[in-house]
């Protein structure tokens, strides 16, 4: 790839910041870490330029050769991985307006790290971009067309970086082509999301124009009836600031059980509690929805994956989810499902119709490679 041995990896949040400096080819790690706290009161760590400072005052700076940045909406504009500078870091900036939880603090990492490392190429990988080309009846909302064109109104699709390297993971674990498979993969992580993958691209994908639709999150509601919003506006006197904080913040696991940690809700639904149980319960039934609407649309599966931290960390989240589904080819095998491996698996029972895996995502080395092929292409250095 071109030359470059080491990538210095953000994905910054807007009070955190997460860094990996890694070599795109080999995967091995330089130093990791993570930044929490910024500019909250008492916190040594007042902004994010003072956070990457602080970062890279405890790394080998002349050892980077380049610097890639997690960005979670490109809009139609960024559909791959681009070199930053002044005018991609200001259309990111106009993109906010579609990701205003998210983009806003990766654009601040951009702005900090080009700050602190003016001569290194500096390259933005974006969530959306796997599924630029997804299919346009998957991206259309059913609404006015004017005004859908109008105002960038359609499903983009997110965590397309990590369906990215789980797709190509997959594929070597089954020792076959990925342009010859149909794949269900679940991200099952804080925020979640499923998509159908066929020859390796996304042909739909749960979340849509933010990443508020689909799957049932942490603190995230996924689906619902629009006219929800319209009912709570008119009759329960919200706010748009107070429905926008009610379905992103106080919603999903957390909205149903009072925990946001799927790990919490299966310990309370197991000691009993009711409102957990639902909100598990919840969780599921909305998986067994888009599990059976990708294998529709892919036209039945080769396999299923699982991954991110509840996907590849919970048996029980992995045993409910394929629970009765055996009759469409799903099947999990219990003891290959408790076994407390890591690495990527198989957890379908030998001969099943459709491969049942875990396999484990990495998005910091995937951003890392495709940080390096971009650079690849040509002597890009700014
Ligand atoms: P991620 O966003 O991929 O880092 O995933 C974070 C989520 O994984 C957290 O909300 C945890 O609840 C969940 N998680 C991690 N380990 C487990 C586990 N053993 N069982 C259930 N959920 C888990």
């Amino acid at each position: 790839m071109g030359g470059i041995r080491s990538v210095f990896v953000l994905n910054t949040g807007s009070s955190s910041v997460k860094f990996r400096v890694v070599d795109p080819e080999s995967g091995a790690v330089g130093a990791e870490g993570l930044v929490e706290r910024i500019g909250e009161p008492g916190s040594q760590t007042p902004d994010h330029r003072a956070a990457i400072e602080g970062i890279l005052s405890g790394l080998d700076r002349g050892a980077i050769d380049a610097v890639g940045h997690r960005i979670v909406h490109g809009g139609d504009r960024f559909v791959q991985a681009t070199l930053i500078d002044d005018d991609v870091e200001r259309g990111i900036e106009q993109l906010s307006a579609l990701a205003p939880l998210h983009n806003p603090p990766g654009l601040l990492g951009i702005r900090a790290a080009r700050a602190a490392l003016p001569e290194l190429p500096q390259v933005a990988v974006f969530d959306t971009a796997f599924h630029a080309g997804m299919p346009a009846a998957a991206r259309s909302y059913a609404i006015d067309a004017g005004v859908a064109a109008e105002h960038g109104i359609r499903r983009y699709g997110f965590h397309g970086t990590s369906y990215r390297i789980v797709s190509e993971r997959a594929a070597e674990f089954l020792g076959r082509p990925l342009d010859e498979l149909r794949l269900i993969v679940l991200h099952l992580g804080n925020g979640a999301s499923a998509t159908a993958i066929a020859g390796g691209r996304s042909i739909d994908t749960s979340m849509g124009m933010t990443p508020l639709e689909g799957l049932v999150m942490g603190t995230r509601s996924g689906d619902l009836d629009p006219a929800v919003l319209l009912y709570l506006q008119r009759n329960a006197a919200m706010t748009v600031d107070d429905v926008d904080e009610l379905l992103n913040r106080r919603s999903g696991l957390l909205g149903l059980s009072g925990r946001g940690d799927m790990r919490e809700v299966i310990a309370a639904a197991e000691g009993g509690e009711a409102a957990a149980e639902l909100a598990f319960g919840v969780y599921v039934h909305r998986l067994h929805h888009y599990i059976g609407a990708y294998l529709a649309i892919l036209g039945g599966a080769d396999a299923l994956v699982f991954t991110a931290g509840v996907g590849e960390n919970s048996a029980a989240v992995r045993a409910a989810a394929l629970e009765g589904l055996a009759g469409l080819g799903l099947q999990v095998d219990a003891a290959a499902n408790a076994a407390p491996d890591r690495g990527p698996r198989r957890i379908s029972p030998a001969g099943a119709p459709v491969d049942v895996l875990v396999i484990p995502t990495d998005e910091e080395l995937q951003i890392a490679r495709e940080t390096a092929g971009v650079l690849a292409q040509g002597d890009l250095r700014p």
